[in-house]
């Protein structure tokens, strides 16, 4: 099976979030179901400094306004198309916003010169290759349903896949005629949304099947709370939706050979963690006394409960745990964690930033990592938790409910527990959970207990992209009945 994967990013070589995660390992781990992927993505200045001897394989003399290539080249076993549009993508800042973190005015040209793209090789216009299946991930590729629809030419089937549906690429209607589709277009059933254009909408609406990174998210994205305008049209579209649970790349988490920790270590030596603790605690200015090591590796972000977890710092110090906080976002959520670590030296850390490194050896010694999320369509920060034995203190929503058992007492005789969860996601909800968190803490055998269980989670790609697999499959099965 002949797959086009589209992304607006990938790891290695592009990354602001779990969106590159999965595109970057999702071809690797579908290579023995007999799935062969190629990923086209846009050729920003940290994607061209890195490819080297890329063959041309599709040319536009104007996409959107830029001169346009389709280099082909192989990058750490993935095979990549980079579209190389000069005028769209070399700039400075990031894959969506400039330097000052504003977003680009022509995202929406920006996203549709990627799709346009990818409609063309998806139509067989790229010579000697012709995927069977389009595999689609977010807003920034949800126009490549549109394109291939209205373009007349044969449609292969399309998957598209929400990594976050807060993020949906709305723009204003003006726009509309620089998009190079049909008036038609412009319609309830095409690309129009609450008067403007959608994009992901309109991928929701024109991809032959859905997918979100959990189970618990595709059920929750179908209310109003979590669908965010969207509930009624997948509701419409509920038959072709699932939800698939991310893995993670088990090579690069791996405690035992991970270059980035002090100190290797596996279930059986856990005991060696200790020294990527020490690590962590020189690292964020924190003094040790036996209390648990917290941290938090993310956005500071309202999404990610960020401010909930400012609201209870002085009442975790108390109760006799440290923080160490990595991660950067919102202004007043930086500042307040700052103030708190000012007010609680050598309790509190924070680094601001994205550093991966750190982010390796934080999971690698800390107690535990706390995820207070609002809504999480898959979360990964709780998989590398569990594979690394640093136990994952979660809100009971989304991804992060269906992949962490919480250590209630059933769990607890069991040895089923794997983290500690909670609900409903408000600070005095989290509190407790804290509170719980420091009780099994002091239970060095139940701890224990439940870091090897976690250790033994299936956390990689290889159950996934069976899912995955068998998905593909009954999505082209669909199509040729
Ligand atoms: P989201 O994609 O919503 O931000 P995920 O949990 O799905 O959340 O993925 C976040 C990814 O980014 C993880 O790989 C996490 O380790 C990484 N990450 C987040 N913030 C930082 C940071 N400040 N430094 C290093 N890695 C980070």
């Amino acid at each position: 099976m002949q797959v086009l994967s589209v992304a607006s990013e990938i790891y290695p070589l592009i990354k602001t979030g779990g969106l590159a995660d999965v595109a970057g390992a999702l071809p690797l781990a579908l290579k023995p179901h007999g799935a062969a992927t190629k990923t086209l993505l846009p050729g920003y200045p940290a994607v061209m400094s890195k490819i080297k001897d890329g063959v041309v394989r599709l040319s536009f003399a104007d996409l959107f306004g830029s001169r346009a290539d389709v280099l082909e080249v192989r990058h750490e076993g993935l095979d990549l198309l980079v579209l190389d549009a000069p005028v769209h993508f070399d700039r400075p800042g990031g894959p969506y916003v400039d330097s000052s973190g504003k977003d680009y005015p022509d995202n929406w040209r920006r996203f549709a010169a990627l799709s346009l793209a990818a409609a063309e090789i998806a139509a067989g216009n790229m010579e000697g290759w012709r995927p069977d299946l389009v595999h689609l991930h977010d807003w920034q590729t949800g126009l490549v349903p549109a394109y291939m629809r209205y373009s007349g030419a044969p449609e292969p089937p399309s998957l598209l896949t929400i990594h976050n549906i807060a993020f949906q690429g709305r723009f204003e209607a003006d726009v509309f005629p620089y998009l190079g589709l049909p008036p038609q277009a412009f319609d309830l059933d095409g690309i129009e949304y609450f008067g403007g254009i959608g994009f992901l909408k309109a991928g929701l609406q024109m991809s032959s099947a859905i997918n979100t990174v959990s189970p618990s998210y595709a059920e929750e994205i179908l209310t109003p709370e979590y669908g965010m305008g969207l509930e009624g049209l997948l509701q419409f579209r509920s038959a072709d939706l699932t939800g698939i649970v991310n893995g993670i790349d088990a090579a690069l988490w791996n405690p035992e050979t991970d270059p980035k920790l002090k100190r290797n270590y596996a279930a059986a030596t856990l005991k060696h963690r200790g020294e990527n603790r020490k690590a962590v605690l020189d690292r964020f200015g924190l003094a040790e006394d036996g209390g648990p090591l917290f941290c938090v590796i993310s956005r500071l972000t309202w999404q990610k409960g960020m401010d909930l977890l400012a609201e209870v710092l002085d009442e975790l110090v108390a109760l006799g745990a440290r923080l160490a906080v990595l991660g950067s976002g919102d202004r007043e959520l930086e500042e307040a964690f700052h103030a708190a670590a000012v007010r609680h030296p050598g309790r509190i850390g924070i680094v601001t930033g994205y550093d991966e490194p750190l982010s390796h050896l934080m999971q690698a010694g800390s107690d535990a990592i706390l995820i207070p999320s609002r809504f999480e369509p898959c979360g990964l920060t709780q998989l590398y938790g569990l594979r690394y034995g640093c136990v994952p203190v979660v809100a009971r929503t989304g991804g992060l409910n269906d992949t962490v058992i919480d250590a209630n007492p059933a769990a607890l005789a069991a040895r089923t527990a794997t983290g500690v969860s909670f609900g409903p996601v408000t600070a005095d909800s989290l509190l407790r959970a804290l509170r719980r968190t420091v009780r099994l803490h002091n239970d060095p055998k139940a701890w224990t207990q439940m870091q090897k269980q976690g250790m033994k989670s299936d956390v990689s790609w290889e159950g996934s992209a069976g899912l995955y697999a068998d998905l593909y499959s009954s999505i082209l099965s669909k199509k040729g009945a």
